[in-house]
Order: structure tokens, then sequence, then C-alpha cells
């Protein structure tokens, strides 16, 4: 399920007394912190408190000391920064190096990525390097009592079942997470016993096979369904396109955004950016409103972290009142115009 399959007797054997602390690789771009950094946080300081050990940041870049308050707000204890002009935009050669003379160094006992185009990246690279297991794309992360060892749970076999994968043998165990699935850090004041650790690299423009020419920014997504606090979500059962005029009527009444199943973006009734499930976005609005969608588990992959679920669905079977808080069993051409006309009043 990791990205990385070696069989056991071709690792390493390893002393894995010597590995502690949870470390977190806080991604940024141009400056600026991913919010994934400090889902990763909030998720770190949860495992560090469990384990008993220190919670640290890890921060690669060029000019990005700015940063270092910023993940000390968010609680790290320690922050490894290293700069340098060769580390200014990510390349997997570079990271990869710094990253794993640090983790020979320092031995840290877990190490958490975020599920990005970089994590996704850099994380196998490492892993490899010095030679223990990853697990991909992790939505849920327990510490075993009994071992002190990190659970990791992922999708497997098209999102069917929920695999959790363990690595007894190698240090440290490594994952990638899924952004939007854990909960943030809060900020809080800076701390006497905060500490930042410079690591000096020796990356060269040698080491770096891939030249980056230019970075051309993808256009902006037509619509933001993970920050949005209310989330008026439609799927098949809409039946047509127009649906979503409805759903987006009630969505401003209530300040919030439309949110779609895989099933309505397949038929082409709405664009991929709305959608929600295993393919698509993860959520945790404070008001979840599914309509006229089944509740398929890829589907609820994405959304089950709502504060409050709202559900309508005509078949009062369907999979999604399982987990709904409130289910409404009704026509969605029936109940919404009902909804909106209460809110007007
Ligand atoms: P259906 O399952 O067809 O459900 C439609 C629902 O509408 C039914 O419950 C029906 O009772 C109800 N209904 C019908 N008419 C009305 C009406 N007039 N009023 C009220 N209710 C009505 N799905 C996602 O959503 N997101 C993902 O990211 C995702 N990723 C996937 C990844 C993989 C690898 C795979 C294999 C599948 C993935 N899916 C994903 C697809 C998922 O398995 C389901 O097929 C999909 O979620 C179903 O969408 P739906 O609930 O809109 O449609």
């Amino acid at each position: 399920f990791g990205a990385i399959i070696k069989e056991e007797s071709q690792m390493k054997q390893m002393d894995i007394t010597q590995y502690k602390d949870v470390w977190v690789f806080a991604e940024q771009r141009d400056g600026q912190l991913m919010d994934v950094a400090a889902e990763l946080l909030g998720e770190g300081r949860r495992l560090a408190e469990e384990v008993g050990c220190e919670l640290s940041a890890v921060l690669l870049g060029e000019d990005v000391r700015d940063l270092t308050d910023e993940l000390f707000a968010y609680g790290a204890d320690k922050v490894y920064i290293s700069e340098g002009e060769h580390l200014k935009q990510y390349t997997t050669d570079g990271y990869t190096k710094v990253l794993s003379k640090m983790v020979e160094e320092y031995k840290p006992e877990i190490v958490l990525f975020g599920a990005t185009h970089i994590g996704r990246d850099l994380a196998p690279r490492v892993a490899a390097r010095v030679d223990t297991g990853l697990t991909a794309d992790c939505t849920k992360l327990e510490i075993d009592p009994e071992e002190k060892g990190l659970m990791q749970t992922r999708p497997a076999f098209g999102g069917n079942i929920m695999a959790t994968i363990i690595c007894p043998k190698h240090r440290p165990q490594m994952a990638t997470v899924r952004p939007g699935v854990m909960e943030r850090a809060e900020k809080s004041g800076k701390r006497e016993d905060q500490e930042l650790i410079e690591f000096k690299n020796d990356v060269t423009e040698e080491d770096i096979r891939i030249k980056i020419l230019d970075v051309v920014k993808a256009g902006k997504a037509s619509v933001n369904i993970v920050d949005s606090e209310v989330i008026v979500s439609g799927g098949r059962g809409l039946e047509k396109p127009e649906g979503f005029e409805l759903l987006q009527t009630l969505a401003d009444k209530l300040g919030g955004v439309v949110g779609a199943s895989r099933a309505a973006v397949e038929s082409e009734w709405i664009d991929h950016d709305h959608q929600v499930g295993q393919t698509g976005k993860t959520v945790r609005p404070e008001l979840y409103i599914a309509c006229g969608i089944s509740g398929a588990i890829q589907h609820i992959a994405g959304m089950q972290g709502a504060k409050t679920i709202v559900a309508i669905n005509k078949n009062p079977d369907a999979p999604i009142f399982k987990i709904a808080d409130i289910g409404i069993v009704g026509d969605v051409y029936e109940v919404l115009p009902k909804l909106i006309d209460a809110l007007e009043k």
C-alpha cells in the first residue's frame, strides 16, 4: 500500500529504540505555508502527547525564516530549517537529499507529509533513502497503546475497505496524510522552550537533475469548497443539471457553496472543483446538506468530518442516513423549495 515495496530481507536491520519525536514536513510555496502544515501539526501534537515525545516541524526553502514564527505558533517544540538557493523551488533531488540527511542525523520516530503533489513525490524518495516504509494517503493515524507504534489507516481496493498498516521493524514510521482530514492546530503564543535548529545543506546545482525553466500557476478553482462552513451538495438524485440551480439558491441563503458527488460530476452537471470524496476534496464544514446522494463509502470519506450532516433522499434505506444527524425522507424537488421558503420567511 505504500509507494515502497521491498522484501523484509532486503531491508537493513535497525535499532529502532534510537528513534524519537514526531516530525512534520512543513510544506511552503512562494514563502506561504500550506494549510496542510497546520493540520499535520494539529495531528502531530496529538500523536506526540500519546507517545510522550516532542513535535518538530521541518522547513526547507530559500529565505523562509519568517515562517518559523508561524510554525512555533502552531505548537512545534522545534523547527529544523535548511535554506539555500537550490531549495528555492521544490525539486525531488534537492529536497530528498536534505531531508534524508536530516532523518539520518536526528532519527525521528514518525515523519508526516501532506498527501499533496510535493508530499506524494518527496515522501517515497526519502523513505527509500533511509530504508523504511511509507503509507500513502492516510485518513486516520493512531498510536497502538501496547507497541507505541503508529497505526496508519487509508482507503484500499478502490475505497471499498479501510486498511490499517503498521511499520514494526523500521524507523521512521512515515505517512502522507490527505489534506483537509486532520484538525488544524490552534495558534498560540511563543514559548520559552521552543528551539530553532539550523541544518547546513550541501545541495549543489549538479545534484538537481531536473531543471525548472518556468513555473506556470494553475488557473484558480471556480469554487473553494474546502474552506466553506456550509456545503449544499447534490448527487445523481437531482436527475438533471438544473437541480444545481436550486442547490445554489439554498447555498446562497445559508452563505455556503455547492458541492457534488462524483456521479453528478461525471454526468457533467457540475465542474470537478465541486466534487467531494475520495477522488474529490475532503471537507469539514459546520453544515453539510446531502441532496439526492446515496452515501457511497468514497463520498462519505470526503465529508464525514462535517459537524452536522443533513440528508435528503427519497429512499429511506439510503446509506447516507446512517451518518446523517438529520434525515429527511422525500423528493429533493419537494423538500428544497420548502426549505428555501422557510429561510426566506
Ligand atoms: P447514486 O448512488 O446513484 O445515488 C443517488 C441517490 O439519490 C439515491 O440514494 C436515490 O435514492 C436518491 N434519489 C433519486 N432521486 C431522488 C429525488 N428526486 N429526491 C431525493 N433523492 C433521490 N463518489 C463521490 O461522490 N466522490 C468521490 O470522490 C468518489 N471517488 C470514487 C473513487 C473510486 C475509486 C470509486 C470506485 C468510486 C468513487 N466514487 C466517488 C463513486 C461512488 O462509488 C458512487 O458511485 C457515487 O458517490 C454515487 O453518487 P450519488 O450518490 O450521487 O449517486
